[in-house]
């Protein structure tokens, strides 16, 4: 590893590797290095999520996910045509499962409108003429521009933009603390000028090394899908329920990965330490006790219900429970249907310790020689672009 940068970026997900990207191209001439702790990048949300590319219509037009979701799914829908990266025009459907969630329906259109990006009533009728299988009450909602790619792809085409604008790539390098401008890695020690912390589930840690997150600490929740045996592309597009618009996760639904496959899922279940993928993988008893001591502290304070989350979403635990999830928004699928789970992704959730309460929008912190991004939540992967050009204007402007 070089001895020394001007900019030393923390984890290779779509947010450091976009971050690192947009650096590169806006000055070029500067020594940039990404180190990943893993072998490769994308291990982990940016590799393991729904490939998604939402449209931007669940968001309060406030919020920082407003305004990256619409440009976002744009910029990448046309990153991936322009380089041949397979992509799934598939759109979305958003059904009511009852009548009292049609006016949900219609604060949904509302906050389309509000954020430019093109989403339409339709009845029953025309919802079934788009999917046969779909079920709704009333009405739905269909989203032209939501899509399906594979995120895999996307962020390894992204790094080889990188590596081509002049990134310099270190993977199997861990951040382990610092001194002044000194950064530790598990291969060395470097000199960084400025610092940018994209950790994912660990960002919160990092940036308290620097005196950022002291308002705020991350907590995992485990996404698990579960595999339809019904064959590629026997459904045509994406099936949602209305979400709670409360909490930052969209409810189970139905997604069409960009090979034509059915999958359920992701659950928001509670995880019980940072990277808790399958078994006791990643364990390390200090991030059990901290997790567990954050989850005890949640149930026992007012603010976010998190008992109740737990409890609904422990259950989809069950294959049986899981797949029952799916046949209130579509005909023709059994319990039989549902054999195979998925890879699953963990979300990296920040929490607001004074209220103890999720936090709905990205959040960063920084100042003129670190910047921070603790709350890169769903749908950061659709908004990465014009996020990351965001995290990029506020480092330039503070320097
Ligand atoms: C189940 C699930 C489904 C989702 N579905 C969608 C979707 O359909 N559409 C959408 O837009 N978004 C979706 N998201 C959200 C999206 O995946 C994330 O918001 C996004 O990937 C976050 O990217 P990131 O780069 O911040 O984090 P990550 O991808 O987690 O990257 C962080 C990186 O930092 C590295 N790192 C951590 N600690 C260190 C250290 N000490 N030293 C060096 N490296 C370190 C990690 O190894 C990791 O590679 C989903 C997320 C999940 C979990």
């Amino acid at each position: 590893m070089r001895q020394s940068c001007d900019y030393l970026v923390i984890g290779a997900g779509v947010v450091g590797v976009g971050i690192a990207r947009e650096l590169a191209v806006r000055q070029p001439g500067s020594k940039i290095v990404l180190i990943e702790k893993e072998p490769a990048q994308a291990m982990h949300a940016s590799g393991r999520n729904s490939g998604v590319l939402h449209a931007g219509f669940y968001y309060t037009a406030d919020s920082l996910k407003a305004r990256f979701s619409r440009d976002g799914n744009r910029a990448l829908t046309e990153y991936c045509d322009r380089n041949g990266l397979p992509i799934r025009k598939c759109g979305k459907i958003v059904v009511a499962q009852t009548e009292k969630e049609v006016p949900l329906l219609d604060e949904l259109m509302r906050r389309a409108e509000r954020n430019g990006v093109e989403l339409d009533k339709i009845s029953e009728d025309e919802a079934r003429r788009i999917e046969p299988k779909v079920r709704t009450t009333g009405f739905a909602l269909y989203s032209p521009s939501t899509s399906s790619v594979n995120p895999k792809q996307v962020v390894e085409q992204m790094l080889q933009d990188a590596r081509a604008t002049g990134v310099d790539c270190c993977f199997g390098a861990r951040y382990l603390g610092r001194s002044g401008s000194r950064v530790q890695t598990s291969v060395g020690s470097i000199d960084a000028r400025y610092v940018v912390n994209a950790a994912g589930l660990y960002a919160d840690k990092i940036a308290r090394d620097y005196g950022f997150s002291e308002g705020y600490y991350l907590l995992p929740f485990k996404g698990l899908y579960l595999y339809s045996s019904h064959p590629k592309g026997s459904l045509s597009t994406h099936i949602y329920p209305v979400p709670n618009l409360a909490n930052p996760f969209l409810g189970v639904h139905f997604t069409v990965a960009v090979d034509g496959a059915v999958k359920i899922g992701p659950t928001a279940i509670p995880a019980f330490w940072p990277e808790q993928y399958r078994g006791m993988e990643n364990f390390r008893l200090s991030e059990f006790t901290e997790t567990l001591a954050h989850q005890l502290g949640l149930m026992a304070r007012p603010g976010f219900q998190f008992h109740r989350l737990a409890f609904e979403e422990l259950r989809k635990y069950s294959r049986p429970f899981m797949a029952r999830q799916s046949f209130m928004l579509a005909d023709g699928f059994t319990e039989k249907s549902f054999a195979d789970w998925g890879i699953p992704g963990i979300r990296a959730q920040l929490v607001r310790k004074k209220s103890n309460t999720l936090e709905m929008d990205f959040v960063i912190e920084g100042d003129d020689r670190s910047m921070h991004v603790l709350n890169a939540v769903s749908p950061a992967f659709t908004c990465s672009m014009p996020f990351s050009s965001f995290v990029v204007d506020r480092i330039e402007s503070l320097q």
